[in-house]
C-alpha cells in the first residue's frame, strides 16, 4: 500500500514536473515574441524619422556647408546701405510705399528638393497670399509628383531645375554626368508639364566644395545652351537644421532682406520640413507689411544672384 501510494506521488510530481515544463516552453516564447514585437515596432518608427530626415540631410550637409562658406555674393545692384536709409529713396519714402510700382525690393521665395508631400501645403498658402515662387526640383516619378509638377507650372510659379538626382557623387562626378542629368531632367519636366525650363539651382549652390569638375566648365555649358542658374543671398536655414523653430526660420528670412535689393531666399520642399511650411505664412506676411518688398517668380528678368560667376 505505501509503495503504491508513493510511485502515485512520484507520477504527480512527475506529471505536474512535465506540465510546468511544457506551459514554460508555450509561455516564454509568446512573452520574449510580445517583448520583440514592441522592440521591433519601436525601431520601426525610429528608422522611418530617419530616413525621413535622411533623404533631405545627406546632401543638404553639404549644401549647408557651402551656405556657410560661400565664395563673396554678387549682386548686380546690391546696397550698402539700410533699406530705408537709401539715398535714393530719403525722400518721398512714403509715397513710394504706396505705389506698388515703385517696390525697392525684389524678394525671391525659391524651394528647392520638392516636390515633396509637402508640395501641396507650400502651393495653398502661396495661393492665399497670392503670391508667386520659384521650385526648383528634383526628378520624381510617383504620381503625387507628376501632379504637383503640373500644379506648380498651372499656378503661376517657376518650374526650376535642381538636378535629376540630387546625388552629388554622381552629377558633379564628370561634366558628361552633370550634362546627362540635366538633360533628363530638363526633358522629364518637358514631358511631364510641356514647360522647357531655363533655370538651375546647382544642388549645394554654384560654391559647393564637392564637385570634381571645375564649376567654370559647367558655367561655360549653361551660357552655352540659354539657361541661368541662381543661388541664394539669403538663407532661411531650413537646411542646417531640419528641427530650425518657426521663429528662427521667419527672422533668418525677413531680416536677411535688410540692405539688399534683390533677395533671394532660399526655403525646402522637403518632407521632413514641416518647419518651413509653418514658417511660410509669417515671412509672407512679414515681407509683406515692409511695404518696399515685391514677391515675384523668377523669370528671365531676374538678376541673377550667383555665388561665382563666369571667369
Ligand atoms: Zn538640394
Amino acid at each position: 500500500m505505501g509503495g503504491s501510494s508513493e510511485r502515485r506521488n512520484r507520477v504527480n510530481r512527475l506529471k505536474r514536473l512535465i506540465l510546468t515544463v511544457i506551459t514554460a516552453a508555450i509561455i516564454i516564447p509568446i512573452i520574449i515574441c510580445i517583448i520583440l514585437g514592441f522592440r521591433v515596432c519601436r525601431l520601426q518608427t525610429r528608422v522611418n524619422e530617419l530616413e525621413a530626415l535622411l533623404t533631405s540631410n545627406e546632401t543638404e550637409a553639404e549644401e549647408k556647408e557651402s551656405v556657410y562658406t560661400v565664395a563673396p555674393v554678387r549682386e548686380s545692384s546690391r546696397d550698402t546701405l539700410k533699406g530705408e536709409k537709401n539715398p535714393e529713396n530719403v525722400s518721398g519714402d512714403e509715397e513710394q510705399k504706396t505705389k506698388p510700382e515703385n517696390y525697392q525690393k525684389q524678394v525671391y521665395l525659391t524651394f528647392d528638393d520638392g516636390p515633396s508631400r509637402n508640395t501641396d501645403r507650400i502651393l495653398d498658402i502661396l495661393k492665399e497670399y497670392d503670391v508667386k515662387a520659384t521650385f526648383f526640383v528634383v526628378g520624381k516619378t510617383d504620381e503625387n509628383s507628376v501632379r504637383a509638377y503640373q500644379r506648380i507650372v498651372d499656378e503661376g510659379h517657376t518650374l526650376g531645375m535642381h538636378s535629376y538626382s540630387h546625388k552629388y557623387d554622381e552629377i558633379y562626378e564628370s561634366k558628361e554626368s552633370f550634362v546627362e542629368d540635366m538633360d533628363r531632367l530638363q526633358e522629364y519636366l518637358y514631358q511631364t508639364t510641356g514647360i522647357w525650363s531655363r533655370f538651375y539651382r546647382f544642388p549645394g549652390g554654384s560654391s559647393n566644395t564637392v564637385s570634381k569638375v571645375d564649376m567654370q566648365e559647367l558655367i561655360s555649358y549653361f551660357n552655352e545652351c540659354g539657361i541661368t542658374y541662381y543661388d541664394w543671398n539669403i538663407s532661411s536655414g531650413d537646411a542646417a537644421s531640419a528641427q530650425i523653430s518657426v521663429d528662427s526660420l521667419v527672422d533668418n528670412c525677413v531680416n536677411g532682406i535688410e540692405g539688399k535689393n534683390v533677395c533671394m531666399i532660399l526655403m525646402h520642399d522637403s518632407s521632413a520640413k514641416n518647419n518651413t511650411v509653418e514658417a511660410l505664412p509669417k515671412i509672407i506676411e512679414r515681407i509683406q507689411s515692409r511695404g518696399d518688398a515685391e514677391i515675384l517668380p523668377i523669370s528671365d528678368d531676374t538678376v541673377p544672384i550667383q555665388h561665382i560667376t563666369a571667369e
